[in-house]
């Protein structure tokens, strides 16, 4: 199949012959005809499917006719970072279009969006928190929308953000095409799904078809000195871009630190970051500017960078689940990518599981030359916790997964969607050697399993 037998409006052909994308991705042969031709969409599939185009490119074809300078489509993201990156993804494939989006989301300042809704926009990319606000507030019409877009609807539910986006949906016109895009469909997730669309086209892509595309290996090492190999690692490896996993906020923003000071051109992602900077640090990375981002899993949920060469994890996940997460980051879009994980003794535990999940042994690796037997400083500044009755030390160094938001919790205007969430999310399960997504999928037809939506 290729992008012609969509017949897409050739300002927007020209858009996706700009991204150099040759041919649709499974999910895109899938699901853009359906949605050309109107149906609501529920679309199981993960970042990294090409489920972006999906939407973006109906929503373009839908309004090159029509009024301009009223917004015709909604798209609903979890995360800041997400939000942007369906912007700029609207931006490169509507290039040609003339047709605006604008972002809205909390953490900046909520008048520079009031003047981009007041100067006219089509598409507005939101997070559920910021656009309530400015529902509620009347800084935002949405009587004239056509098209909904539910994306990362399970992570959304995660993060508390079902009762908004309710609430949302009530704010907008019963006759409209909507479309729904999760991972997982947790209980809560089918009920919504029910409610939102009516009688969707449901498209999965397959997330535990193997993508022999990760080579795994293990480095066993003592904990304090991880920052060295990590070092010596780069030092003796051919990486183009390198996203480090570690476990806590303050652990990312300290390795970022010791690899720039090495001379490494390095940011790190992290919750406590403004919104400038986080974005800053991902342009980047994206760009180049930055060979290596040293991220917490929060953090980098939802990147979409397809050139990483490697995932570091120096610091072990939490889940076999997250594991996989870190490693679907490279490896995609059918490139390879390696995926290299620093474990202490206490981490066996989870190497076994982890390659119980993956359903083969992981490579043990060593660094030739490296001084394995190196002991810790006697006061090891590196790992060292800070007094137990210290507040501000136990803040740092929590993972940053125990910083919890709930709904309760978005009530201001100027509240934050941030990329945290209330529990780990809960993907398909990984095979061999592979990363849970994209490659094979299915269609069905939503006439099985799906009612008529109750609020349109
Ligand atoms: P997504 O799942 O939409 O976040 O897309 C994942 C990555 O695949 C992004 O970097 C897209 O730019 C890229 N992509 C999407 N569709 C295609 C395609 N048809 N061909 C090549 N790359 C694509």
């Amino acid at each position: 199949m290729s992008f012609n037998t969509f017949n897409l409006h050739p300002r927007i052909a020209a858009g996706v012959k700009a991204l150099g994308y040759d041919k649709p991705t499974p999910i895109q042969c899938q699901a853009i005809p359906p949605v050309l031709q109107g149906h609501d969409l529920m679309g199981l599939a993960q970042t990294g499917t090409g489920k972006t185009a999906v939407f973006v490119l109906p929503i373009l074809e839908r309004l090159m006719k029509g009024p301009r300078g009223t917004v015709r489509a909604l798209v609903i993201a979890p995360t800041r970072e997400l939000a942007e990156q369906i912007h700029q993804a609207i931006g490169s494939m509507g290039r040609q279009t003339g047709l605006r989006s604008v972002t809205v989301y909390g953490g900046v300042s909520a008048n520079l969006q009031i003047q981009k809704l007041r100067s006219g926009v089509e598409i507005v990319v939101a997070c559920p928190g910021r656009l309530l606000d400015h529902i509620r507030q009347g800084t935002i019409n949405l009587s004239h929308l056509e098209m909904l877009v539910l994306d990362e609807a399970d992570r959304m539910f995660d993060m508390g953000f079902l009762p908004d986006i309710r609430e949302i949906i009530r704010h907008v016109p019963v006759k409209r095409q909507t479309l729904v895009f999760s991972a997982t469909m947790p209980d809560d997730i089918q009920r919504l799904v029910r409610e939102v669309l009516h009688a969707p086209v449901i498209v999965q892509i397959d997330p535990g078809v193997p993508v022999d595309a990760v080579a795994h290996a293990l480095y066993p090492v003592d904990q304090h000195l991880k920052t060295e190999l990590l070092l010596g690692l780069l030092r003796h490896t051919d990486t183009e871009s390198v996203l480090i996993f570690t476990r806590t906020k303050h652990r990312a923003k300290r390795v970022g630190q010791q690899l720039e000071r090495a001379g490494y051109r390095a940011a790190s992602l992290q919750g406590n970051l403004s919104q400038n900077k986080r974005q800053a640090a991902l342009d980047g990375f994206r760009d180049g500017s930055y060979q290596i981002l040293v991220a917490t899993d929060i953090a980098a949920r939802g990147i979409d960078i397809s050139s990483i060469s490697h995932v570091i994890n120096y610091d072990m996940p939490d889940t076999t689940d997250a594991y996989t997460h870190r490693i679907g980051r490279t490896g995609r879009a059918a490139k390879t990518g390696d995926a290299f994980t620093f474990n202490v003794r206490e981490d066996e535990d989870m190497v076994r599981n982890i390659e119980r999940v993956l359903g083969e042994k992981i490579e043990r690796r060593t660094l030739n030359g490296f001084d394995y037997k190196k002991a810790a400083p006697a006061r090891d500044t590196e790992f060292a916790r800070p007094p137990r009755n210290s507040p501000r030390g136990r803040r740092q160094n929590k993972p940053e997964a125990s910083e919890t938001r709930t709904a309760t919790h978005q009530k201001k205007m100027h509240r934050s969607e941030s990329s945290e969430s209330r529990k780990p999310v809960q993907r398909g399960s990984a095979h061999r050697h592979s990363i849970p997504q994209q490659r094979s999928g299915s269609t069905g037809h939503g006439n099985h399993a799906r009612k008529p939506a109750t609020s349109r």
